[in-house]
């Protein structure tokens, strides 16, 4: 399939990104990736009059450690997501929920900006963002702005990113005392979207008590989902096999999945969001420990 014609610029710095962008707001669209919007293309679902290519702004693309927080910028793609030894060394879901996404083709390509633009609710990365309670700032010629994860996404393939806005990076505080991390994902092949996903980060203090709790869901719901009180159940709790298992009926009960034919029921689906929860706090739990 062939899409439409458009006018396509590759601007080499942010600032001649951000200024086509002002001048052609929602008729252009940028390309990252281009792992989603080209085949949105060619199928001519999404014609944009004009594309702004960002492949060139290398500026746009690291992983930095700061103090107490990480900044990625929105250029990075899966695989040096995937392969960062400071992401591995301070929040290792990053690592493992890039290893889940699509297929080594994908991820090489594919961005976290990408993504989270995106706006699948089947996004990996969403989930996981939204459980680590990160913020995205955007750039625009009018300034910076700081969005937090959970008004970020708005709808399905929906952001809170006006015409003449980019997303420019990700923050993230870096957790403290004993924490871990886990994205576990059910899948029907190697490499689909997750019929349903659960990211999970959790600290705790000496005493086992939970003192963070992140909790994100992926493919049940319009966008990728923040299990908020799923969260703040477990918040001040010792986390043991009951809290565990009432943190995960409370999930299934935030989760909004709809019956699809491919992946299955509303019902297999909230089901399995408990047992993935369950699954990924355990984990989450076990890594806190260092065990
Ligand atoms: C075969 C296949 C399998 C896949 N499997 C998975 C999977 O298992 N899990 C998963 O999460 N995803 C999966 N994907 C989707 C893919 O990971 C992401 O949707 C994709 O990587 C989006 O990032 P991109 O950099 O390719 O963005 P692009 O396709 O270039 O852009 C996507 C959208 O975001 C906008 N955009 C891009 N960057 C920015 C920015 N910085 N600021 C503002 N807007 C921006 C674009 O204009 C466009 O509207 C799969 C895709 C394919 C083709």
């Amino acid at each position: 399939m062939i899409p439409r014609n458009f006018i396509y610029f590759s601007p080499s710095s942010e600032k001649e990104a951000l200024e086509l962008l002002n001048e052609y707001k929602s008729d252009a669209r940028i390309l990252a990736g281009g792992m989603s919007l080209i085949p949105l293309m060619k199928m001519r679902l999404v014609s944009p009059s004009y594309l702004i290519d960002i492949n060139k702004v290398e500026s746009l693309s690291y992983i930095k450690e700061e103090k107490n927080r990480l900044r990625i910028g929105a250029l990075t793609r899966y695989y040096e997501i995937e392969k960062s030894s400071t992401l591995k060394k301070l929040l290792p879901i990053m690592n493992e929920a890039a290893t889940w996404v699509g297929d080594p083709q994908v991820r090489n390509m594919g961005t976290i900006g990408g993504s989270l633009s995106h706006a699948d609710p089947s996004g990996d990365f969403g989930s996981v963002i939204l459980a680590l309670n990160g913020q995205i700032i955007t750039s625009s010629l009018n300034g910076q702005r700081t969005i937090k994860a959970d008004d970020f996404f708005v709808d399905s393939f929906t952001t809170a990113l006006n015409a003449n806005e980019m997303l420019k990076e990700i923050v993230i505080d870096l957790p403290e005392g004993m924490n871990g991390g886990a994205y576990v994902k059910l899948e029907r092949k190697a490499g689909d979207f997750a019929i349903v996903a659960v990211a999970a980060q959790l600290s705790i203090d000496s005493k086992g008590n939970c003192n963070y709790a992140g909790i994100g869901l992926t493919s049940v719901g319009p966008t990728n989902l923040k299990a908020k009180k799923a969260e703040s159940f477990l918040l001040g709790k010792q986390l043991n096999e009951r809290t565990i298992d009432e943190t995960a009926e409370i999930a299934a009960s935030e989760a909004r999945p709809i019956d699809d034919p491919l992946r299955g029921s509303a019902e297999y689906k909230r089901a399995m969001v408990k047992v993935l929860t369950k699954r990924a706090l355990n984990l989450a739990l076990k890594r806190a420990r260092g065990v």
